[in-house]
C-alpha cells in the first residue's frame, strides 16, 4: 500500500467527479437532480471539509424512482436467466475495476480505515458474484404428488422493492441487499444513507456500464424522513429490505403499514462475547479486540460486551489495556490506521455521551474514553471495566470503539447476562469445553453464534438477528425467500370428484 500523500492525491482526483452538479439521483437511465432543486451538503468526518453537494429528494422523486422500477420489472423479470447473470458478472467485474477508487472515496465518506475498506470493495463484487451463480436456480420448485394432483412449486420475484441502507460500510451492505433483489429479478429503488452518498453513486454507474436496462436499478438521494418514508409508503414497491437502527424499523413498519409491504430488517445489536477461563486466551483476545474496535466500532456485529470470567478477569483486562491503548488511530488514507474518525457530529457526540454515562454509573474507563484531536471526530478506542449488565453502557448500542467488561462466575451466569438484553443479533463463545460450548450456543438467544471464532462471513449461511436486532435472513436461499414469493400450481391427473352444488 502507498503511504498517505500519496492516497490523499489519489483521494482529490477521485473526488473531481463529485464536484460541479454533486451526487445527483439514477432515475430510469438517466442522472437527474432533485426535481425541487433541493441539494443538501456532504461533508468528510476526516477534517469536517464540505465533499460536495447532494441532491436532496421528496416525494416525486420517489415516484418517478417507483413508476421507472415498476414499468422495467416485467422486462427484467421476463429476462432468460443467463442474461442477467451475465449483467451480475459484468457489475462483479466493474467492482473490482474499480476497488480502489471506491475503498478510497469510502473512506473519505464514512472515515472508515482503508486496511479494512480496501477489502469492502472486493467482496461488495463478490456478493455479486455469488448471486449471479444463483440466478439460473432461483426460480426452482418442488414436485408434491397427492393422489388426484400433481403439485409443483416455483418462485416469481416479488415485484420492485425498495432497498434503504446505513452510513457504516455503505458499500458492502449495499450490493449485499441489491445483488439478490436483482438475481431474483426484482427491480430496485435504493436509498443510501445521506451521511455516506459517494459510493452508492460509484456502484449505480458501475451497473449502468455494466448493461443494467433503464430503470432497473434506481438511486434516490434524501433524507430518512422524505425520501426514506416515501419509499416505504409508495404503493408500486412490494417489499422494503432495511438495513439501520432498531427504533427507524418501527418507524418503517408503521409507514408501510398501509400498503402491506413485506419488511426485511437488519437492526442494532449489543453482542456478547464470552469468554470461560478454559479458553486459548491469547486467541479470544485477539478477536475480543478485532471484533470491537474494526470498523471504529461501527458494525451491527460488534462483541460491544464482553463476558468475562472472574477468575481470569484480572489478567485478560489487564492485557486488554495494553492492546487497546496500542490501537493506532489517525487518517483514514494512512496504511497503518486501525480505526479513523466516526462518522458525523451527531454520532461523535452520542458516542462521547457515554463516557460520562459511564462514570455516572459508577463504571471505570479503563482505556480512552477521550477525543483525538480537534478536528474530524476521531476518539481513542475506549474500554469501560468494573461495568454490570443493568448500566447503560451494557444495555444500549453505542456503536462506536468502546467496549463494556462485565465479570460473571459461573455458566449460567455468563448466559443469564449475554440474554438479558432488547438485542439479540450475534453471540461469541470462546471456551475449549465442546460440551459447555454446545450447552451455551443452545441457550444464546442471538440469531448468529461463533464458537472460538470472531465473526467469518459466508455467504450461503444464513445472517440476521432476532429480538430488537431483526427480522428475516441474508444469503444463500434465504436472500430469495424474501426478493420472491411462493407459487403452487395443482394439475388434475384424471377425473377426480368435483363437490357438485346446485345440481
Ligand atoms: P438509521 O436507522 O438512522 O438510518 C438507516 C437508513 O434509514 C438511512 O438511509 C436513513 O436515511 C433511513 N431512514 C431514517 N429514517 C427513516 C424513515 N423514517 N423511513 C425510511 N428510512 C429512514 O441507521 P444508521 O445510523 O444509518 O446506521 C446504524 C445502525 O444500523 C446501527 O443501529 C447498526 O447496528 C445498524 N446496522 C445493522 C446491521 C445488521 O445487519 N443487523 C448492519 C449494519 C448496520
Amino acid at each position: 500500500m502507498s503511504d498517505l500523500n500519496t492516497n490523499t492525491e489519489k483521494l482529490s482526483g477521485y473526488l473531481k467527479q463529485f464536484g460541479g452538479q454533486g451526487v445527483l439521483n439514477f432515475i430510469n437511465g438517466e442522472s437527474v437532480a432533485a426535481q425541487s432543486g433541493d441539494t443538501f451538503e456532504n461533508h468528510s468526518p476526516v477534517d469536517e471539509s464540505a465533499i460536495c453537494r447532494v441532491a436532496k429528494s421528496s416525494d416525486a422523486d420517489i415516484d418517478a424512482a417507483a413508476k421507472a422500477a415498476a414499468d422495467a420489472f416485467p422486462a427484467w423479470r421476463d429476462m432468460p436467466a443467463k442474461e442477467r447473470k451475465s449483467i451480475l458478472i459484468r457489475i462483479a467485474e466493474g467492482i473490482e475495476a474499480r476497488a480502489e477508487e471506491i475503498a478510497f472515496c469510502e473512506c473519505w465518506d464514512t472515515g472508515q480505515a482503508l486496511r479494512f475498506m480496501s477489502k469492502a470493495a472486493i467482496r461488495g463484487a463478490e456478493n455479486f458474484r455469488y448471486f449471479a451463480d444463483q440466478v439460473s436456480s432461483a426460480r426452482d420448485g418442488k414436485n408434491l404428488p397427492s393422489p388426484t394432483l400433481m403439485n409443483v412449486t416455483t418462485r416469481v420475484p416479488i415485484g420492485p422493492v425498495g432497498v434503504i441502507t446505513p452510513w457504516n460500510t455503505p458499500f458492502m451492505l449495499s450490493t449485499w441487499k441489491i445483488a439478490p433483489a436483482l438475481a431474483a429479478g426484482c427491480t430496485v429503488v435504493h436509498k443510501p444513507a445521506e451521511l455516506s452518498p459517494l459510493t452508492a453513486r460509484l456502484l449505480m454507474e458501475i451497473a449502468h456500464e455494466a448493461g443494467m436496462p433503464p430503470g432497473v436499478w434506481n438511486l434516490v438521494n434524501g433524507m430518512g424522513e422524505d425520501a426514506g418514508r416515501a419509499l416505504t409508503e409508495h404503493p408500486a414497491i412490494k417489499a422494503i429490505a432495511f438495513v439501520g437502527e432498531s427504533r427507524t424499523g418501527s418507524l418503517i413498519t408503521r409507514q408501510g403499514a398501509d400498503t402491506l409491504k413485506r419488511m426485511h430488517f437488519e437492526l442494532g445489536g449489543k453482542n456478547p462475547v464470552i469468554v470461560f477461563d478454559d479458553a486459548d486466551v491469547d486467541r479470544a483476545l485477539d478477536a475480543v479486540i478485532f471484533m470491537i474496535y474494526s470498523i471504529n466500532g461501527e458494525r451491527c456485529t460488534s462483541s460491544s460486551r464482553l463476558l468475562i470470567q472472574e477468575s481470569i478477569r484480572e489478567e485478560f483486562e489487564a492485557k486488554l489495556i495494553e492492546r487497546v491503548n496500542n490501537i493506532k488511530v489517525g487518517h483514514p488514507l494512512e496504511p497503518t490506521t486501525e480505526i479513523g474518525p466516526l462518522i458525523g457530529q451527531e454520532h461523535f457526540s452520542k458516542v462521547t455521551d457515554y463516557f460520562d454515562v459511564a462514570k455516572d454509573d459508577g463504571a471505570t474507563i479503563a482505556a480512552g474514553g477521550v477525543r483525538v484531536g480537534d478536528k474530524g471526530y476521531f476518539v481513542r478506542p475506549t474500554l469501560f471495566t468494573m461495568a454490570n449488565n443493568q448500566m447503560r453502557i451494557a444495555q444500549e448500542e453505542i456503536f462506536g470503539p468502546v467496549l463494556t467488561s462485565i465479570p460473571f462466575s459461573t455458566e449460567e451466569q455468563a448466559i443469564q447476562i449475554a440474554n438479558d438484553i432488547p438485542y439479540g443479533l450475534t453471540g461469541y463463545v470462546w471456551t475449549n469445553d465442546l460440551t459447555r460450548a454446545l450447552r451455551v450456543s443452545n441457550e444464546l438467544e442471538a440469531g448468529m453464534i461463533w464458537v472460538n471464532s470472531e465473526n467469518v462471513r459466508h455467504l450461503p449461511t444464513p445472517f440476521g438477528g432476532v429480538k430488537a436486532s431483526g427480522i428475516g435472513r441474508d444469503g444463500g436461499d434465504w436472500s430469495f425467500e424474501f426478493y420472491m414469493e411462493q407459487k403452487h400450481i395443482g394439475f388434475a391427473l384424471g377425473n377426480h370428484k368435483i363437490p357438485k352444488l346446485g345440481a
